[in-house]
């Protein structure tokens, strides 16, 4: 189908989702001001932080990253398989970019469609000259694990006797938040997921306040030890069954 005629054809919808236009190979072409955000409904007002994604050769575009990773985590939580392709704007140039090329600005400084907060950039470079203070900089994966779905919480307890409760079993896919406390802890401890390394250092502090993390269980495995820093005892296990695929992410 030629993309400027499917562009300008009366919205379709297949699974409560309007389709812009099919995939001929490469990224949809969005037309601003025209196409409507397949989450939210309006009309994508901004090229430079519009977002698309392919469901079986159909194009589906997003005013913003924050609209279509709603969308995409709704697919996720009814168990349906993720969009072939996702693409994002980048924030300088509007060109559209494969989802594991950007590097994601999470913003409250700069204004965003929708007000997300989100700003995608091809280039980490360019990101990171936009980024200020405490703004964080993320990947596809990161910003899927703190702006997504918390499918589960974790509540561990360290004591001087080890954690509570010591195996702890997930499923592939899950996105977990953690929160870990101390209880009669002397002095801080430092835990580290090991195979999960993403999650950084976990500090519990001794003053029992709790500490959060969020989790994206995207690698399954038997054994995946939490061990404290300090004398690398291993105090816990996490487990996360499902299969191994080719597309989980490196540690
Ligand atoms: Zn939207």
């Amino acid at each position: 189908m030629n993309l400027a005629v499917a562009a300008k054809l009366p919205v379709l919808f297949l699974s409560g989702l309007s389709v812009v236009s099919c995939d001929v190979g490469g990224p949809p072409e969005i037309v601003v001001g025209m196409d409507g955000c397949a989450s939210c409904g309006m009309v994508i007002p901004e090229s430079n932080q519009a977002a698309a994604f392919t469901i079986d050769r159909e194009h589906y575009a997003f005013c913003s990253s924050g609209c279509l990773l709603e969308e995409y985590e709704l697919r996720r939580q009814a168990g349906e398989l993720p969009p072939d392709d996702v693409y994002f704007a980048d924030y300088e140039s509007s060109a559209l970019i494969r989802e594991q090329e950007v590097t994601f600005v999470l913003t409250e400084r700069v204004s965003t469609v929708m007000n997300w907060g989100i700003l995608g950039f091809g280039d980490p470079v360019r990101a990171a000259a936009l980024r200020q203070g405490d703004e964080l900089l993320v990947d596809w994966l990161g910003l899927r694990t703190l702006r997504g779905k918390v499918d589960r919480t974790l509540e561990v307890v360290l004591t001087s006797a080890g954690l509570q409760p010591d195996l702890l079993e997930l499923e592939k896919g899950q996105l977990v938040e953690w929160v870990f406390r101390g209880s009669d802890l002397e002095v801080e401890v430092r835990l580290l997921l090991r195979g999960y390394e993403e999650m950084g250092q976990i500090v519990i502090p001794a003053t029992g306040e709790p500490v959060t993390r969020r989790m994206l269980a995207v690698r399954p495995g038997d054994g995946f030890p939490l061990v404290r820093l300090d004398t690398e005892e291993v105090l816990g296990q996490v487990r996360i069954r499902g299969a191994h695929t080719a597309d989980e992410v490196a540690p």
